[in-house]
């Protein structure tokens, strides 16, 4: 990685803006549902502090539109995380402005100011470069912890790092690991099981990973419109008839470069998009015309799990079927079960397929799970994302 992280920022006796994403659930009293994302900062965090800085935490919380919305107000974040780090954070009225500017200046090493809510001015969607520099104003360098807003040129990443040298918070750096040096250059065998709902949310994902992976797995919603592409007849299913030239243009890759690509061969089917539908099992040359895929079949899921099991790396981005409902979740668990029992590299990206493995309690047996679900997909599509590119070069 040539980014600087910020293992080689000196910041002993400097203020360290840090950018995170505390962007977390709140039920209608206002209580942090999941702290996940809180937790998740800590090691990043308690290294600066024991470092000596001072730190200026910023996030965005929910989307207030550029207003002012108390529901929004990170004050429930700023009082958890001084909970975890077992130290006062103070929250500041604003991000920027007077109050905030002189809470900032009398910052003393070891102390932590919360800076509320960027999104409630308009310029930090708009990447407003006065905005951004009263945000960079407050510090003397910047950290990017904030993986899942990277994808977006926004002022409290993109615009601060145009005035402050800013470098990957360990969140990031970690992300930046696994899922650019590990998957562009991975060890192999390298297997990529890509599911969820369409082909054209993540065609740009398949085109990449059919060059780069050794065999690429192909599940979900999305497999029907492969099984498609092969001639044969999904019933009702979730397809997209206009995404079937895509299809074939991915499995023709996979022939041209000595790809193996594997599709489901039995499936299991229900009559109606309904949760208490009966799941009914067929192979995939015998669809019935009246029923539509919901998830493969039993066959494949060993088939899939028995290519995952000797990996050196697996990739894994969407779900085998629709894991929220019971009868059709089988497919998706044992494919989690097998990225977990994988020996080699296990990298798990999307915002769904995270809480799939997670709902397994199989997530800290994988060794890099993507918080960052459009950033994740952006970043596997190999676009150059604005809150990583912005980061400052190692020297
Ligand atoms: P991720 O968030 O992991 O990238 P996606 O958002 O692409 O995954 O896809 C997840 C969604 O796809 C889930 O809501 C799941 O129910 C749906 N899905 C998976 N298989 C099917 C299917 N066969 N038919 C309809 N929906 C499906
Ligand atoms: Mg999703």
């Amino acid at each position: 990685m040539r980014k600087k992280t910020m293992d080689s920022l000196e910041v002993r006796g400097k203020k360290v803006y840090v950018r995170v994403d505390y962007n977390v659930p709140l039920d209608a009293d206002g209580v942090i549902t999941d702290d996940t994302r809180i937790r998740a900062t800590l090691p990043t965090l308690r290294q600066l502090l024991d470092g000596g800085a001072a730190l200026i935490l910023a996030s965005h919380m929910g989307r207030p539109k550029g207003k002012r919305v108390a529901e929004y107000s990170l004050a429930p974040a700023a009082k958890r995380l001084s909970q975890l780090l077992e130290r006062p954070v103070r929250l500041a009225p604003d991000c920027i402005g007077e109050e905030t500017k002189a809470l900032a200046q009398a910052l003393r090493p070891g102390e932590i100011l919360m800076l509320e809510n960027v999104r409630f001015h308009p310029e930090e969607e708009a990447n407003d470069p006065e905005f951004a520099q009263e945000l960079a104003a407050l510090a003397d360098v910047a950290v990017n912890d904030a993986f899942g807003v990277s994808h977006r040129a926004h002022a409290s990443v993109v615009g601060v790092a145009r005035v402050l040298p800013m470098a990957a918070g360990r969140l990031v750096a970690q992300e930046i690991h696994f899922l650019e040096d590990t998957v562009t250059e991975p060890k192999r065998p390298f297997v990529a099981i890509i599911g969820g709902a369409k082909v054209s949310d993540k065609i740009a994902v398949l085109e990449r990973l059919v060059r780069i992976a050794d065999t690429l797995i192909i599940g979900g919603g999305m497999a029907n419109t492969f099984l498609l592409a092969r001639g044969m007849d999904v019933g009702t299913s979730l397809v997209e008839t206009d995404a079937r030239d895509l299809a074939l243009r991915v499995l023709r890759t996979a022939e041209a470069e000595g790809k193996q690509v594997l599709l489901p061969s039995d499936v299991v089917t229900a009559d109606a998009f309904r949760e208490d539908a009966e799941p009914h099992r067929h192979p995939a040359t015998r669809i019935p015309a009246d029923e539509m895929v919901l998830d493969i079949g039993p066959e494949t899921a060993e088939a899939f799990a028995a290519a995952v099991l000797p990996a050196a790396t697996v990739l894994w981005n969407g779900p085998m079927g629709v894991f929220e409902w019971a009868s059709f979740a089988d497919g998706t668990k044992r494919v989690a079960e097998a990225v977990a029992a994988n020996e080699g590299i296990s990298i798990v990206g999307g915002g769904d397929s995270v809480a799939a493995i997670e709902s397994c309690g199989l997530a800290d047996r994988v060794t890099h799970i993507s918080t960052g679900g459009g950033a994740s997909l952006a970043y596997l599509e190999g676009k150059e994302l604005p809150g990583i590119e912005c980061l400052a070069e190692e020297d």
